[in-house]
């Protein structure tokens, strides 16, 4: 097998790094006319700062407003904007679902994309993969292109004014990406563009968790103040960078897997994809049989920064055998990454690591006194 790591051509990060926009797409070579798909928060808040940046920098656009759901519907009305105005360039800025929409027009359409997130919430910036829905938002199936963005541009001015809750599900998604990665190198399994890990990606993800124990508590302190601080810059670029870089060249394992089967059920569904995925880690170590010491470490992270580490966390107080069922049967569906465990998945295991996950973080908060409820 062959070892393949794949990264954006160019990844820029700072507070207000808006205003270099035009400046850093000139410096690859992009050309306009651009179009910049956008979500309602970003053409507020951004919209004068795009204006600035790009015609200075020589380029023309437009911005189309994303109609709310990466759908196929949805897809093609940008491709269509895109063909009316001769787009030579797409670009996303919001959260996940608009940045996945731009990159599937973009790939239709042969174009390079440059995606802006203006809430660090996930590793989908940097990735090659699009979700996508119907347009009731159901998942519908992966799009994995061959290339991944060709710049990723980051304002922490921006994400310093986000939500504390996406900054911590983003975290949530960031916590798996070691022990994934980890599992899947020692299984010399095939990462998430089909070749072996290299030992840069291992590393990165190993980066990835210590910036998180080190700079959640004090990069969530950030946001109170929405002042962009060293510990929230080293905590972005671990949950955008670190996180996506880790994950698409070392793989992804059980807690990814948990993840899609806590979906099959609809009362998981106002929760965040990094929340759900935080309980998959705590699954994860279960299953692989980790020391209380690492367990214990984990489980004090995810209460420190509020992920969630208990079933009621995440919508599943009143849990039946049936709906278990149905997330242990999801999580070990054909094809899914738990089988990039070096054991054999039954969905009887699942199960039981999910009742015991939740048993776990249950009495972690009794014994630290912290309320159940959350
Ligand atoms: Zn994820």
């Amino acid at each position: 097998m062959l070892t393949v790591f794949c990264s954006p051509s160019r990844y820029t990060q700072g507070a207000n790094s808006t205003l270099s926009l035009g400046k850093e797409m000139a410096t690859l070579g992009l050309a306009g006319p651009a179009l910049i798909v956008a979500g309602k928060t970003a053409i507020a808040v951004l919209s004068d700062t795009w204006r600035l940046s790009l015609e200075d920098a020589g380029f023309t656009y437009q911005v189309y407003r994303f109609g709310g759901e990466c759908s196929i519907a949805e897809i093609e009305r940008v491709k269509q904007q895109a063909r009316d105005q001769g787009s030579r360039v797409i670009v996303g800025a919001g959260g996940g679902k608009v940045l996945d929409t731009a990159r599937a027009a973009a790939a239709d359409l042969a174009l390079p994309v440059v995606t802006c997130p203006t809430v660090a919430s996930s590793d989908a910036p940097c990735s090659a993969l699009s979700v996508i829905y119907t347009d009731d938002g159901a998942f519908l199936q992966y799009r994995i292109y061959g290339r991944n963005p060709d710049l990723v541009l980051v304002d922490t001015h921006v994400i310093a004014r986000s939500p504390p809750r996406l900054l911590v599900a983003g975290m949530g998604d960031a916590l798996a990406t070691w022990f994934e990665a980890k599992t899947c190198v020692e299984g010399n399994v095939k990462n998430m563009r089909g070749g072996a890990s290299s030992q840069s990606a291992l590393s990165l993800a190993e980066l990835c968790y210590r910036i998180l124990l080190c700079d959640g508590v004090d990069a969530l302190a950030a946001l109170q103040n929405q002042s962009p601080t060293p510990a929230l810059e080293r905590l972005v670029e671990a949950n955008t960078l670190l996180s996506g870089l880790g994950f698409e060249s070392s793989g992804l394992a059980a807690a990814h897997a948990i993840h899609n089967g806590l979906t099959a059920v609809p009362q998981t569904h106002s929760y965040f994809h990094g929340e759900k995925v935080a309980y998959g880690v705590l699954v994860q170590l279960i299953l692989e049989k980790k020391a209380e010491p690492l367990l214990e470490e984990v489980l004090d992270f995810a209460t420190t920064v509020g992920l969630p580490t208990t079933l009621a966390a995440i919508g599943l107080a009143e849990m039946t055998d049936e709906m278990l069922d149905q997330i242990a049967a999801r999580s070990t569906a054909q094809g899914e990454t738990i089988h990039n465990e070096p054991f054999a998945v039954r969905p009887r295991m699942v199960a039981e690591a999910i009742r015991a996950a939740d048993a776990l973080g249950r009495e972690w908060k009794r014994k630290r006194g912290i309320s159940t409820a959350r």
